[in-house]
């Protein structure tokens, strides 16, 4: 977790809002973003890393793509450079969590993360070891 994420305002909502394709969702989203203490470290570090959905630091993707002009590149050999990176890079615990059957939003809290970035990373960790990913979830499924 990045010094700034546990000042972060969207710790106390509902990590969905801020993924919601609900224009309603996303305003709502960008308002808790505007009374954020931390927005300017959180746009700085959306816009570095190149994340590219959700609401980060009050904008969407599509906003900061304009502020940016384009998305920067990771550093050259740079590790774990977004937050679904970072998860991925663990696993067994992300595995754990998915075996116990809870859903992203669950997840993301705890991680403090969003529901988009828990995806991600279960994206990440299913291909990258298929096998492993089915054994956890598979024994996850409840039988009717
Ligand atoms: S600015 Fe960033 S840390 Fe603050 S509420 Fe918005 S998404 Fe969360």
């Amino acid at each position: 977790m990045q010094g700034w994420e546990k000042h972060a305002s969207c710790r106390r909502v509902d990590p969905e809002l801020f993924f919601s394709t609900k224009l309603a969702d996303q305003e709502l989203a960008k308002m808790v973003c505007r009374g954020c203490p931390v927005q300017p470290d959180c746009l700085e570090w959306a816009l570095e890393t190149g994340q590219d959905h959700g609401i980060l630091g009050g904008l969407d993707e599509s906003e900061r793509r304009a502020r940016h002009g384009r998305w920067k590149r990771p550093p050259e050999g740079a590790k774990h450079t977004t937050r679904a990176q970072q998860i991925a890079a663990d696993p067994d615990r992300l595995l754990a969590f998915l075996a116990q059957g809870l859903t992203p939003a669950q997840i993301a809290r705890e991680y403090n993360t969003n529901a988009g970035s828990i995806n991600e990373a279960t994206a990440i960790v299913k291909r990258q070891a298929p096998a492993v990913y089915a054994a956890a979830t598979t024994g996850s499924e409840t039988t009717s």
